[in-house]
Formats: structure tokens, sequence, C-alpha cells
């Protein structure tokens, strides 16, 4: 609207501006034919310059017309797949995100972990939208990539959308599916409020055995029993830590990485589908670079992020006395806890060491205690190596438009699916989330205090005793400016200057307008005790009467200068320097 003011000068409703949108789509999606038109050519040209990309192009069946109607694009670069095999652990992160043209749909993801804990996307998929069609799509298409037959090993995260648990119990029966602990918790939280039953969700949720997540839940117990009642009709199986799969080395429990992944591409997703699918295949060709020379940089056999953890549990490992019973089992106290270590199976009681695959602070303590090293007891997917070969695989560049194979193949866009007005871009976000400051309050819940009558429960604009409260009380007297003096007399102030100096010394002033420009002049040594300083600006006559008075012809007509009662401080503190 206000651009149409600027440009045309026309003033128009919001109305008319979102049925001008309306229209301007409409004539859009006719240029859209020729937009999806180029599909076939870039499908082409990704699968001539690597051959093992998987692309799958899926048409509306429900559409008998021609040219067919796009549906959905299944995109898995080899480059992603083969590092995803051979340098990552088997956790994908899926979730769905949406597209914000107008001509609507979903862009499926599949994300993992490299062994920095850091994201590697490895497939994506344009579709209609999150349905059980279009998941198990996506699923098998993922399956026959990656080679996850029956999800032996596996662990998929999500969030707890219907279409998504059918299919992955369809699809890969074995594989663990967690569900995003973030989401589970966004829904309990709405019916138990408040920071302590935060704190509480998560240290049972994150808890990695079962003592101290039954601790836990006795903890919350004592605090509200239905919140644990809650708690415990969830599937067990689904997030808490304390009954994951610990083979799989990975302690995640919400699907953050998916939602990096929708973060890092939310302009990509706010175009085109070519260029789209363009700016992510560039921004992931760049980011394995990238991440590939930064780990050859580097020197460490640790994978960064792991040895700042690790480096925590050394410094807590300081704390534990060491007790050894054979060459590789032995006791580790933590003040008042009794674990068991065992060195050679990689296991110590309280978990951690099991599930995350680098030792825990009991076992660094029996590691020094032996004088080894701990990052010798770290698990092959976290060095250096391991990272490097999912790093070793390219996304291969491909021509410009221009070269691409003018293949004939019609195609047409979907048709336009969402309604008039503007889309939102950024991710919908619950109103119990973290605000983005760590440090910021929410205002919601905070209770209102009334400035005119402080009673709690309203706000000034509320105020019952709006008007008949009396007018605000005047401010107490403000302190004098400057240090007290040390005669115990208050400090004295400008006004008092100037006035005592005017009485004293007859010293006459000019309201400074000392700005740019300005500029001090000074009588001569005879009127000096008359004028101490005059201060004028360029362009102002000063004239010296005989009488001793001065006359300005600021403002057009002569002034004269000892009638100026205000004093400006500046000059009475410098007549003060006088003194
Ligand atoms: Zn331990
Ligand atoms: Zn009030």
């Amino acid at each position: 609207m206000e651009s149409v003011r600027r440009a045309f000068k026309v003033l128009i409703s919001r109305n008319l501006a979102y049925k001008i949108k309306y229209a301007a789509h409409k004539m859009l999606h006719g240029s859209m034919h020729e937009h999806y038109k180029k599909v076939g050519g870039y499908i082409e040209a990704l699968k001539s310059t690597s051959p093992g990309t998987d692309i799958e192009l899926v048409t509306d069946p429900t559409k008998h017309i021609v040219p067919p109607v796009f549906q959905r694009l299944f995109t898995c670069f080899e480059g992603l797949q083969k590092g995803w095999k051979l340098g990552c652990r088997k956790v994908i992160c899926i979730d769905a995100c949406f597209l914000k043209t107008f001509l609507g749909g979903q862009l499926l993801v599949a994300v993992g972990r490299d062994g920095n804990n850091q994201m590697y996307p490895i497939a994506w998929a344009v579709a209609e939208g999150e349905n059980n069609n279009s998941w198990e799509w996506f699923m098998i298409k993922l399956q026959k990539c990656l080679d996850l037959d029956d999800g032996e090993g596996i662990a998929v995260i999500s969030d707890e959308h219907v279409a998504i648990i059918n299919v992955v119990a369809s699809v890969l029966p074995k594989a663990e599916n967690r569900h995003c602990a973030r989401h589970i918790f966004a829904h309990w939280h709405k019916s138990f409020k408040g920071d302590q039953m935060k704190l509480l969700f998560w240290k049972i949720a994150k808890a990695y055995n079962l003592d101290d997540f039954n601790d836990a839940l006795e903890e919350t117990n004592a605090i509200n029993e239905e919140a644990v009642t809650t708690f415990k009709s969830y599937n067990p199986k689904l997030f808490y830590r304390a009954y994951l799969d610990i083979s799989i080395k990975t302690d995640a429990i919400t699907s953050n990485m998916a939602e990096t992944f929708n973060g890092y591409i939310i302009n990509a997703r706010t175009k085109h589908l070519i260029y789209m699918l363009e700016d992510i295949r560039i921004s992931l060709m760049q980011r394995l670079v990238v991440k590939r020379q930064a780990m050859q940089k580097s020197t460490s056999t640790v994978c960064q992020r792991i040895q700042a953890k690790l480096d925590q549990e050394k410094t807590k490992a300081a704390n534990c006395d060491v007790i050894p019973s054979t060459d590789t089992l032995f006791n580790v106290n933590y003040y008042l806890d009794q674990l068991v270590v065992d060195l050679e199976a990689k296991t110590c009681s309280c978990r951690k060491w099991n599930m995350l695959g680098y030792p825990c602070f009991h076992a660094v303590a029996y590691i020094y205690f032996l004088n080894k090293e701990a990052e010798d007891f770290v698990e092959d997917c976290y060095k250096r190596e391991t990272y490097l070969k999912a790093y070793a695989g390219s996304v291969s560049p491909i021509d410009g438009e221009r070269y691409w194979l003018r293949v004939e193949y019609g195609l047409d866009p979907p048709p336009i699916k969402i309604g008039p007005g503007r889309p939102r871009v950024n991710r919908r976000k619950d109103p119990m989330e973290d605000p983005k400051k760590p440090g910021t309050l929410q205002r919601t819940g905070m209770e209102m205090t009334c400035s005119v009558c402080h009673v709690k429960g309203h706000n000034k604009r509320r105020c019952p005793n709006k008007y008949t409260a009396s007018a605000p009380t005047e401010p107490p007297p403000k302190r004098p400016r400057g240090r007290p003096r040390k005669d115990g007399q208050p400090p004295i102030s400008h006004s008092q200057v100037a006035q005592s100096s005017t009485t004293h010394h007859n010293a006459i002033t000019q309201p400074t307008q000392l700005g740019r420009g300005g500029r001090m002049c000074r009588g001569g040594a005879d009127i000096y005790l008359n004028f101490v300083l005059i201060l004028v600006p360029v362009g102002v006559g000063v004239y010296f009467a005989a009488d001793g008075s001065a006359y300005t012809n600021q403002g057009g007509s002569s002034r004269h200068v000892n009638d100026q009662a205000t004093q400006s401080s500046q000059v009475s503190t410098l007549h003060q320097a006088t003194q």
C-alpha cells in the first residue's frame, strides 16, 4: 500500500491491495508454466554431472491432463549419501517446513548429525503437504538411498505428526522412533507451568539412567502428582534418555537438527522451485568444502565440540576417587555416589559413556589414574578421520540454465494453494518457547501496577481514578549540582554564582550562543571589571558605550546588554575561573 502510494500517488484500501495481489498471483501463475517446463532440463543437468544423485519427480495422479501437474520432487545428492553412510552416526531427524511461495507445498527434510554434533543434511523433497502418502513416499526413497533396510540400529527423531509415526512404523519397523522432547514439552508445559516444572521436565527427560530418572520423577511427584501421571502416560521409549538405545551413540532427543536446517534455508524457501533447489544445492556445496577445510586445518584427533565436552568431564573428574578392582573394572566414588566403570566394555553405571561414546567423568578419573589419555577412549564416530569421511564427498557444480539440455517435458505447476494475505516468513513460535535472548523475561504473567493509584491489576490506561486522582505531587527538590563543599554549605549553583558575580563584579554577559563559529572576545584592561567576558556569535556586533554598557545588534534592534538578566552557565563558570 505504501509503495503504491509512493509510486502512483494513489491511496488504496487494504482490501483492494489483497485483491490486486491475488490477481497478480494468477498472472504469475501463468508464468510459472514456463518455470515448471524447465524442471525437466534441470533434473537432466543434475543427473549428468553426478549420476549417483537420486532425483525423482512425481506428477499428480489425480489429474489426468496433459501436460501432467507437478506434485513432488525428491533430491538426495551422491556426496551426501556416501558421506552419511561413512561418516555419520545412524540418527536421522525428519521434519517438514512450509514453502513460502504462493504455490504452497512443504519441504520434507532428513537431516543427520556429523561427528561434531552439527547438522548434516541428507535429503529433501518438495511435496504437496504432510500426509501419509507423501511421508511414505519420502521414507521409502530415503530407505533406498541410505540402505536403511528395516531400520535396524537406526534412530529417527521426529515430531508427533501422526503420518510420520505411522510411516516410520511401517517402512522402518525396527528403527527407534524418538519423539522430539521439545514438542512434547511444549504440550506438557501448557498444563504444568512455571520454571520449576520446566527444569524438572528436562531433568527427567535428560536422565541417562533409570535411577536418576526415578529420582527426578519422585521429586516432581512431591510437587505435582498430576504432572507425573501425565508424564507416565507418554510412551517412555519415545524420548527419555534413560530408555533409549545406546548403540547409536547419540543422546539427541530433540529434532533440533532439522529445525536448524529449516532455518538455514529460510531464504531459499521464499523462492520458486528451481531457484530454491539451486539455493539449497549451492549452500550445501559450499558447506561441505568449508567444513572439510576447517577440519583439515585442525590438529586435534577429536572433533572440536566433543573435545570441549570432554574437557568439561576432565574438570569434574578431579573430584572422583578411584578404587580399582581388576585391571579394567573399578569403583569410582563421586561425593556420595559410587559407580562401576568397565574400561574394556566402555561402560559406566551412569550410562553416559554407554550412550554418548566418549568417557564420562567417572571414566576419565580412572583413565587418568592409569596414566592414559581420555581422547584414546573416544568412539571413532567423533574422530577427525570419520568427520573427514563425511565431508569427503561433494555436491557437483552444474551449468547455468542456458546450458541445460532442451528437454521436451511439459509440466504444469501445482494450483495456487495459499489464500490472499501476507505469508509468514519466520517459524511460528510456541508461546511457551524460550525467548530468543536468554536474559530477557517475557512480559506475560507479570502483574501490572498502576502508576496513578499504585494498585495492582490494572495500568494507567484502565485506572478508575484516572481523572479524579490529584495532580502528581511536585518532584522533590533536586540536589544542587557539583561536589558538596567542605564547610557544610550547599554547593554554589550556577544561578547563585551568576547573581553573586553580577553584584560583586558587575559582570555583564550575553546569553551565549557559542556554537559553530562562535568566538570569545574580551574587553580591554580598563573595562575588564565591567565586561569580564562577552561571548558573542559571529555576525553579532558589540558596541561598547562610553558609560561602560554594551550594545549588540542581535535580533535586528539594539539591545542593552546590561539588561540581560539571564546568565549562561558557561559564562559564569568561566567567570569563576577568572576570580
Ligand atoms: Zn559415569
Ligand atoms: Zn489505578
